[in-house]
């Protein structure tokens, strides 16, 4: 039977060495889980958590659905570096789901779009344009269909004075107060179809 040599070099280390590194085996000392000591490595040795050292911690809200979860997002140097589960509030008691443990990336991910997307009727390719032309372009559109959808009374002449050509849809990173504002400008025009996804 061929005799191991445990003194051969292998990229610098003995085989002894190797050996004594294999996890399984360090999982004897005191760490049968393999949830510490045996699981480490030089590399991970030298980690340091993303919410180490932050220059501050703001507590904020995930903006993603209506739960409304705690959130504490750590900032260094002005940027963010994590963002975590708030253990203070009430409504997550310190959890995410995978979208909200995921929300740095609204800031930070190289996909975010800074400017407006516009895809004219019949359109391939998306253009960019300025928020001012966009913002004009939405507000002569529904000035356009209100007047053509305008309702002064119903068929047996009983007052309506509505419209039902615009609805207006909000999402979860509404809070309260826009929620409100929204619905006085929509009542205000004559639109009475007016939903949100509320957060608590
Ligand atoms: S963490 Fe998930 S469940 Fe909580 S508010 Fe964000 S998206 Fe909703």
């Amino acid at each position: 039977m061929e005799r191991v040599d445990l003194v051969a070099m292998m990229d610098g280390r003995s085989v002894r060495d190797l050996i004594s590194a294999w996890p399984v085996l360090r999982q004897r000392d005191g760490d049968r889980g393999a949830l510490g000591r045996a699981a480490r490595s030089e590399h991970s040795r030298t980690l340091r958590p993303r919410t180490d050292q932050p220059d501050r911690v703001v507590r904020s809200i995930c903006p993603y659905c209506a739960v409304g979860c705690g959130q504490r997002v750590y900032v260094q140097e002005g940027r963010i570096t994590q963002i975590e589960g708030d253990p203070d509030s009430p409504i997550s008691r310190g959890r995410l789901c995978p979208k909200g443990a995921a929300s740095r990336g609204y800031v930070t991910s190289p996909l975010r779009e800074y400017s407006v997307k516009y895809r004219r009727p019949y359109g391939t390719e998306w253009e960019e344009l300025p928020l001012d032309q966009a913002m004009d372009m939405i507000a002569d559109r529904v000035i356009a269909t209100r007047a053509e959808s305008w309702e002064d009374k119903d068929s047996e002449g009983r007052t309506l004075r509505r419209s039902m050509g615009v609805s207006n849809l909000g999402g979860a990173t509404l809070d309260n107060e826009e929620n409100y504002t929204i619905k006085k400008l929509m009542t205000a025009l004559g639109f009475v179809q007016v939903e949100n996804q509320a957060r608590i």
